[in-house]
Formats: C-alpha cells, sequence, structure tokens
C-alpha cells in the first residue's frame, strides 16, 4: 500500500478546548469534518494518549477555534506540541471565555461551541461526534491549512536564505544527525546544505519552532 497517497488528503487546523474543576485543557487538531448542516454535526479526532481527549470524556462540551493563516506559530507550537497535563497553555495565550469554555481567539477565523454526542472507538483515536450549538465568527481571514503550515514553517527556516547556503556549501566535511526534544523533527547534514553545528542562533526547528538548544545530537 502507498502511504504517501494519504497525504493527498486536506485538513484544516484547530484548536479543540475544554475546562474541568478550573483547569483550562487544549490541543492542536487537524481531524475535524462537518458531517451534515441539518443538524450541525461535526467529527474531531483526538489520540487517546492525549490529555484533552481524557478532560472531554468528562466534560462532554468543548471549543473549537479555527486558525487562519495569521495565527501565530508559537501558538501552534504551544498547543500542538505540549501537554496540557504538564502546563497551562492558555496562562500566556490570548483566550476568551464562552459558554464556560475557553477559547484561543489569537488571530483565528471562527470557533465552535458544541455538545459531544457520541464517541467512536478507532484503536489509537477515540471520534468525537459533536453537536455544534453556537458558533462565532471572529476575523476574515484565510483557514490555515495543514500543508499551508507545513510548507510556511519551512519557508521561514532561516537557512533556506540562497546568501546563507552560498556560504556554507564549503562545510560539509563530516555529517550527523540531531533530533528536536520537543517534537521529533531530525536535522540530517547528510540532506541539509548548511551543516547544523553552522545554522545561526535564531535558527528555529521547521516543525514546532523550537530554539536549537532543544535539539540533540543523536
Ligand atoms: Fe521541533
Amino acid at each position: 500500500m502507498d502511504l504517501n497517497v494519504f497525504k493527498d488528503i486536506t485538513y484544516g487546523m484547530y484548536i479543540v478546548s475544554t475546562t474541568k474543576d478550573q483547569e483550562k485543557v487544549g490541543c492542536i487538531i487537524n481531524t475535524l469534518t462537518q458531517i451534515t448542516s441539518k443538524d450541525s454535526i461535526v467529527t474531531i479526532s483526538l489520540n487517546k494518549d492525549n490529555y484533552t481527549n481524557k478532560i472531554l470524556k468528562e466534560t462532554k462540551k468543548c471549543a473549537v477555534a479555527i486558525l487562519s493563516k495569521e495565527t501565530p506559530r508559537d501558538v501552534i507550537t504551544k498547543f500542538g506540541f505540549f501537554s496540557s497535563k504538564d502546563e497551562d497553555k492558555f496562562k500566556d495565550s490570548i483566550y476568551q471565555e464562552d459558554s464556560g469554555l475557553p477559547v484561543v481567539i489569537d488571530k483565528i477565523c471562527s470557533y465552535l461551541i458544541g455538545d459531544v454526542l457520541d464517541i467512536i472507538d478507532c484503536n489509537s483515536h477515540d471520534i468525537f461526534v459533536i453537536k455544534v450549538i453556537k458558533t462565532v465568527k471572529k476575523e476574515d481571514l484565510v483557514p490555515m491549512t495543514y500543508k499551508y503550515y507545513q510548507d510556511e514553517l519551512k519557508g521561514k527556516a532561516p537557512f533556506k536564505a540562497p546568501t546563507y547556503i552560498e556560504e556554507s556549501k564549503a562545510n560539509t566535511s563530516s555529517s550527523c544527525k540531531y533530533k528536536c526534544t520537543v517534537c521529533g523533527y531530525i536535522y540530517d547534514d547528510a540532506k541539509e546544505k548548511v551543516k547544523f553545528v553552522d545554522l545561526p542562533d535564531d535558527w528555529k526547528c521547521p516543525r514546532c519552532g523550537v530554539s536549537k538548544d532543544k535539539f540533540v545530537r543523536l
């Protein structure tokens, strides 16, 4: 089976959030699907290991923020690569309360509020069937797709600058790999034009946006 075919499926970028006993939790998802407009039902899927999954099973109500191309990358890093179990992601985030739920509103297009109707077990993930009870339009921005997120992050990487590549071409005598301890991204010197040690100090992980010091040599 050619697994690359799955890469042709398109996705958006969202933050699902809920709260229980003063604790606000939320995470990035890319799997939101509108099932029917007649009854305003959507589904989302969440990894069973995800702390937000655990809390959502208890609260059975959530908000889903629809991210835009303008949503800051550090918002995606915080909600996508860290766990609500370890830290309060909302502490330094731009959010508001609606229907008793925390909603990230940092350059988002809009958001939904909904109640969980059903939960379907799908091995590693659960599908939450959600009845949307409220929609709010926030800003007239272009929704972020998962592909845009990936492409845009790579586009911003300083090492892609043509002049920097030229300066470093002669510097590839030995190679090795470095791994991002936050998201698992591998920087392989053999596949890049610039060795990891030669990357500028302000270089960021192209996947999650953390700095160079979060990488370890393999
Ligand atoms: Fe990373």
